[in-house]
C-alpha cells in the first residue's frame, strides 16, 4: 500500500476494524518514510459470473429475488427470505473461493432453501438441476424423504459433487 503523501510502498497497519457492513475492513495506517497517517478500506469481494459471461458482485438481494419466485404461495417471509441469503453469502465465502458462476450460486443456495421449505426446494431445484422429467422430482422427493431436513447447515455443494 503506497503512501498517498509521499509514495512510499510501505506502509505500518495501527488499526484494524470491521465496517459496519461486516463485509470490509478499515485499516489505519502510518507512512514509516514521512509520518503520516492515512485509511484504507478493503473489501473481500465475492463475484458471480452470470450466464451471458458478465460478473457482478455477489448479491443477497439477487439471492432473495430468485428464491421469492419459488416461495409463491408457500408460508415464506421476507425476514426467512433475508436470512437464507445471509446463509448462502457465509457458505460461499467460507469456501475460501472469490468466483462463482451463477449455477454454483443456484446449487449453494439448495440445501439452505431444503430447510426453509420443501416445496419452494423443489421448484428451485427444477430449474438449477435441470429436471427434465418427472422421474427427476420423483428422485429428488425419495432423497427428501430418505434423508429429511436437520436444521443442520450443509457445506456448498459443488457442481461435480451434485450429481449422480
Ligand atoms: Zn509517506
Amino acid at each position: 500500500m503506497h503512501c498517498p503523501f509521499c509514495r512510499h510502498p510501505d506502509s505500518r497497519v495501527i488499526d484494524s476494524r470491521t465496517a459496519d457492513d461486516g463485509l470490509s475492513i478499515r485499516r489505519r495506517r502510518q507512512c514509516p518514510e514521512c509520518g503520516r497517517r492515512f485509511t484504507t478500506t478493503e473489501t473481500a469481494s465475492l463475484t458471480v459470473i452470470k450466464r451471458s459471461g458478465v460478473v457482478e458482485p455477489f448479491s443477497r438481494e439477487k439471492v432473495m429475488s430468485g428464491v421469492r419466485k419459488a416461495c409463491q404461495g408457500r408460508p415464506v417471509t421476507d425476514a426467512d427470505l433475508a436470512l437464507l441469503a445471509q446463509q448462502v453469502e457465509e457458505s460461499v465465502r467460507s469456501s475460501g473461493v472469490a468466483q462463482f458462476d451463477a449455477n454454483e450460486i443456484g446449487l449453494a443456495i439448495l440445501p439452505h432453501l431444503r430447510e426453509l421449505d420443501e416445496v419452494a426446494f423443489l421448484r428451485f431445484a427444477s430449474v438449477y438441476q435441470a429436471f427434465e422429467s418427472l422421474a427427476d422430482f420423483e428422485t429428488a422427493i425419495e432423497e427428501l424423504r430418505a434423508h429429511p431436513a436437520t436444521g443442520s447447515l450443509e457445506s456448498v455443494p459443488r457442481p461435480d459433487a451434485s450429481e449422480e
